[in-house]
């Protein structure tokens, strides 16, 4: 039997999805036949605007309404800690957690060299430009010397997520953007970690896990 092409569209659709696999994708369209006609406009309507209706920031790349988004837009967080996610949930998770005060980078992946995906693929460069970017305004304010910087690296702890904090760490540490001050003094590079278990995601990790791994986070390579 050959099944209507209204059905095998949705089924298809489905199917491209993460975890959906061919049986799923099929119980999920004929599920979808048995529910109101409104409903399935509103579900259609909000696919249609969920791209419409949301944008990159241009600072940190994380998903809002609006560029830059209200965490990189306001003054009352710390815009010299900048911490690196792997994607806009993980920024979702760290809020919720409610500790951290500082602004965010998210990267839209990782290092992922089986994968074919390098630095070029995620937000890699944007990150290491903002840096840049923080430390001359540092370097030329009144203030200058000694508002110090901190970046902290809170990929995943799977090996992938690692690959991508010893990348960032390495190039931090080879891209020297001010010789005539002590890069330490002005420049961080964090790890969070402890509670993490290894392989896990932080966008699955609880409220408390999140903050003591935040609290007890240290420097790179100790
Ligand atoms: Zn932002």
């Amino acid at each position: 039997m050959k099944l209507p092409r209204a059905i095998s569209d949705v089924i298809e659709s489905f199917e491209k999805l993460p975890g959906i696999g061919p049986k799923s994708a099929q119980r999920l369209s004929f599920y979808l036949l048995h529910v109101p006609q409104g409903e399935l406009d509103k579900f259609a309507q909000s696919v249609e605007n969920l791209k419409k209706g949301t944008v990159l920031c241009s600072i940190c790349f994380t998903i809002d309404e609006t560029s830059p988004c209200a965490i990189c837009a306001d003054p009352q967080r710390d815009h010299s800690t900048i911490c690196v996610v792997e994607q806009a949930l993980d920024v979702i998770a760290l809020e919720k957690s409610g500790q951290y005060k500082g602004v965010y980078h998210v990267l839209h992946g990782r290092i992922d060299p089986l994968n074919n995906i390098g630095p070029d693929e995620i937000y890699m460069r944007q990150l290491f430009d903002r840096i840049h970017d923080h430390a001359a305004r540092i370097a030329s304010s009144a203030k200058g010397y000694g508002e110090p910087m901190e970046v902290i690296i809170a990929t995943n702890p799977t090996m992938e997520g690692e690959a991508t904090a010893m990348y960032i760490h390495k190039q931090l540490k080879v891209q020297s953007f001010d010789e005539t001050q002590d890069k330490s003094e002005k420049l961080r590079v964090t790890r969070i970690g402890r509670g993490l278990p290894m392989g896990s995601d932080i966008e699955y990790a609880d409220d408390i896990t999140l903050q003591r791994a935040m609290e007890g986070r240290r420097e790179f390579g100790n």
